[in-house]
Parts: C-alpha cells; structure tokens; sequence
C-alpha cells in the first residue's frame, strides 16, 4: 500500500515523486511506499499551516475540545484497523498494539482536549502600586512535532495533541520506519471535522523531510522524540533561529532490585519492564541492579521466567515478543553480542537470532540476559533498545545509587524496596527524569515527562506541554 502526504486536509503525492520502501519486518519484505519528501513539500506544509493558524488560533476553546474530543472517539472506533496496521509496520505483537499503544494515542487526545478548557492564565494584584498583571499564554503558530518507530502513533500523538489544543498550527513527520498509523490519523481528522491545514503530515527520511522542518525560519518549536545523537544535532541546527525546543532522547535505565522488596510483583513487573515491545521501549529498565543478597535467587527465577517468553509472529495472541523494527536495528543489537562476549559478559539466556516457521525473513531476536561485573562495558554504558538486558549485584545503598548514576543518560529509574526511607533517598538523589518505585511505566496523564542529562531537555505531559506550545506574555495595567 502507497501511502502519501497529508497537507491542507488532502492526500497528495511527494512533488519530487521520489517514494522509499515500507518493510514489514515480521515478514522482512516491502509491502508499500512512502513519499520521499523534500523542503517543496515541508514548505507546503507549512504554507497550509500558516493559513490555517489565524482562524485555529481564535476558535474557542470549547469547539477545539470538541473535535480533539472526536479525534479521540474516532481513534477508540478504528482500534483494531490501527493496531493491526501499527503491529505490521512496527512487528509489535498485535495485542500490545490494541492494549497499549492505540488506546493510549486516544487518551492523548482526549487528555489534552479536556486540559486546554482548564489551563488558565496566572493574575497578580501588585499591592500598593495601583497595577494588575496577567499572564497571556498564546500559541507559537506553527509548530513541528517529529517522532520515532518505537511507540508511533501514542508518540506521535503525545505531541500533536497538546500542539493543537493550545491553538498552534502543525506541521507533523513521524518515523520513516513506521509511517502507516500516522498516514490513518490524517483520514480521522478529516472524520472529526479538523480544519484542513491545522494539521499536516510529510512522510520521508530523517536527514531530508525532519531537517528539513528544524531548519525552517518560520516553524517557531520542535517538540522531538528520539536517539540523543538526532537530538543534539538538532539543537545545534535550531540554536541560531532560537526555536523553542524539547527533546526527549534515549536511555540506558537501571531497576534497581533491594531484597526487601516484594519479590513476587518485582519478578513478574521486571520481565515486562526488560523486554516489552522487545525492549523497544526509552523506559525499558535495561540494567538490572539486584542486592547480593537476593542475586543468585533473582537469577535463576528471572531466566525461567524469560525463557518461558514466546517469541512468534506479531499478529498472533499468544506471541509475547514480536518482531525487531528493521534489519538494520537486528545486527545492531546482534553486535552488542559480540561486545558482550569481548568484554567478558557472560550470556545467562537468549543471545541468539530466530527463525520463525514461515517467517524465515522476518527479524526476530532472543530475549536475552547478560551478566556484567563491571559498569564501564559498552553494554551498561550504551543504548542497545532491544531485547538485551545486564544484571549485575551490589552490596550496599551507596553502592546501587552510585551504579544507578553512572551513565550519560538519565530518563527513567525503577527502584524496588518498602523501606520508606531508602524510597526517598532515591527518589531525591536518582538522576532520572522519572522514578518508578514498586511499579514501572505507571503513567498520570497530568505530570512531567522527560529526561534529565543527555536523556532530554524539557518536559512532556499535562500543563507542561501546554506551557511548552504557547508563549507566555506579561500584561501589566496601572489602574491608577
Ligand atoms: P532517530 O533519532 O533516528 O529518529 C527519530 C525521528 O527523527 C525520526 O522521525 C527520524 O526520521 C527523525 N530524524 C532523524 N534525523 C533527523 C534530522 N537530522 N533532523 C530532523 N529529524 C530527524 O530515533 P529512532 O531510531 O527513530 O528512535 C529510537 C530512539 O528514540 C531511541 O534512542 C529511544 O530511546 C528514543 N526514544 C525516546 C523517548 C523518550 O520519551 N525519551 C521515547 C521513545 C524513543
């Protein structure tokens, strides 16, 4: 299937012509075409923004609610069209699809469709000097929001929704790797009666369509999701035209393990936690800090448990991993293999590439566990986000918040304890953007989202996003 442009409420071909290839990597074969999209198309995009962006700006609250509100209705209504299209571009398992993914991309809407009716303006009286003052927050106009393969319609959507409930006009490119639910959404916002242009979507790679939006003068923010190195290149691009930024990058989180934890829900949230979506996911804990006390036990009741994992293809209900998003993400994570083995990790279970019955070409990956000793290794220290995670045990507080920190990057930490006081001097000395403790990936709509060090700057979610989509302007009146 060929999908095609979404601008100015039509779905047009690239004006270059040019189209790449869509792979279904259960399969490992081509199955569509997306526009190789060019700057004629990115200023045609925004072109239909720009037009649209006076008229979207001032519609009341109430009627953009209305039909963020539809959009949300309609996404619920198309579940299981845009789960199976999400499961076949992506190799997510189906189920994961219908029960995280698209209903997720739907409370993004319907989340930011109900904010934007509460997020009011801050008023100040200055007492003594005759004068109010209030906060004006106005949208920024037209804003770009590019997204990765991993989770592509709830990241995608994570970041349109909140864009237009604040009154902005978008010009939207999701990943190149997994374009087809983004391609479905622009039928849905024509369904919902969005305004043509308020949104528009280009499709193509990274270093032409995505540049191509970060280097326009006039798209005055990018909210970006993605690897920490597209990021910083993106912050450096965007620095002279001073764009409003927010990046949310990778991660390398550790779920730390304490003996006094409840053993049961740790060992059954941590399988999830490593290898969910193949451990695709920015938040997957994917070094595992275990108290020597509980180590040897933890060990050997966490490879049962992950061997029992059934890797198959992902449109099967029983299938608990599916398939690596790409051939190239595959031998990335089967190099981490062979540095493992360099470094002296010893391979406790998985490790190896499969091949599926009927599938042969398709990408699928062990879960696979490794042991380390030492913090340094390329395999705690760099981004594998696949189905790879390191154990290793340390003795004491000191020593797991140490280890804990030890990295660039500082996303997510899961800690796992019901020593009240251990929890807060983790949750205050973490590194972390976010700290689960006794749960991972436990999500309120309302509070902040993002990384702190080379994870990200700025934050996702609730008023934090609106405050991020709009320009906050000091109105003072002397009254006397
Ligand atoms: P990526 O950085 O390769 O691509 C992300 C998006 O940016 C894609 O749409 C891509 O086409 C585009 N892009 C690439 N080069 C660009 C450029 N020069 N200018 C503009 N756009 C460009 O990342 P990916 O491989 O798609 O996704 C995986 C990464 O995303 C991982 O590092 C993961 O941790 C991260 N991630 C982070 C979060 C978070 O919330 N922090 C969530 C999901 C994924």
């Amino acid at each position: 299937m060929n999908i095609k442009n979404y601008i100015n409420g039509e779905f047009v071909n690239p004006v270059s012509k040019d189209w790449i290839d869509n792979f279904n990597p259960a399969k490992g074969e081509v199955y569509g075409q997306i526009p190789n999209s060019t700057k004629e198309d990115v200023e045609n995009a925004y072109q239909a923004a720009a037009d649209s962006f006076p008229k979207w700006s001032n519609t009341p609250l109430e009627d953009r609610s209305k039909i963020l509100s539809k959009i949300a209705n309609l996404i619920l209504e198309k579940l299981d069209v845009l789960a199976i299209a999400e499961s076949k571009d992506n190799g997510k398992p189906v189920n994961l699809a219908k029960t995280v993914d698209i209903p997720r991309a739907a409370s993004n809407f319907q989340f930011f469709a109900n904010a934007i009716t509460q997020f009011s303006s801050e008023a100040h009286e200055s007492v003594g000097l005759d004068a109010v003052n209030f906060t004006l927050r106005q949208p920024l106009g037209v804003v770009g929001c590019i997204s990765p393969w991993n989770l592509p319609l709830y990241l995608f959507t994570w970041k349109i929704a909140p864009a237009l409930a604040a009154g902005n006009c978008v010009v939207a490119k999701p990943s190149e790797v997994t374009p087809m639910t983004a391609y479905l959404l622009g039928e849905i916002c024509n369904d919902a009666g969005l305004p043509k242009g308020v949104l528009n979507i280009v499709h193509g790679l990274g270093t032409t369509t995505g540049q191509a939006i970060v280097e326009h003068p006039n798209i005055k923010a990018i909210s970006f999701t993605g690897g920490t190195k597209t990021g910083a290149h993106i912050a450096r691009v965007a620095a002279p035209m001073f764009k409003k930024l927010s990046l949310e990058l990778g991660g390398k989180n550790p779920n730390i393990i304490f003996a006094d934890c409840d053993y049961n829900k740790m060992l059954e949230t941590t399988v999830r936690s490593s290898f969910a979506n193949q451990g695709q996911i920015c938040l997957c804990g994917s070094r595992i800090l275990v108290e020597e006390k509980i180590y040897e036990r933890f060990k050997i009741d966490f490879i049962k448990k992950v061997k029992q994992l059934k890797v198959g293809h992902p449109s099967e209900e029983s299938t608990d991993i599916g398939a690596l998003v790409s051939k190239e993400h595959l031998e990335k994570i089967e190099s981490y293999i062979e540095i493992a083995e360099d470094e002296g990790g010893k391979i406790l279970c998985g490790g190896l590439e499969v091949t599926l019955p009927n599938y042969e070409n398709g990408y699928y990956f062990q879960p696979t566990i490794i042991e380390v000793t030492n913090n340094q290794c390329k395999l705690n220290q760099e981004e594998i986000f696949g189905p790879v995670v390191t154990i290793m045990s340390f003795k004491t507080d000191e020593e797991a918040l140490t280890l804990a920190n030890d990295v660039k990057y500082g996303l997510s930490s899961t800690l796992w304890t019901n020593n009240l006081n251990r929890t807060m001097q983790f949750a205050k000395q973490l590194h972390t953007g976010i700290v689960w403790v006794n749960t991972w990936m436990l999500r309120d709509l309302r509070t902040p989202f993002g990384g702190a060090k080379e994870s990200g700057v700025g934050r996702e979610g609730g008023f934090e996003a609106l405050r991020f989509f709009t320009e906050p302007k000091n109105v003072c009146i002397k009254y006397n």
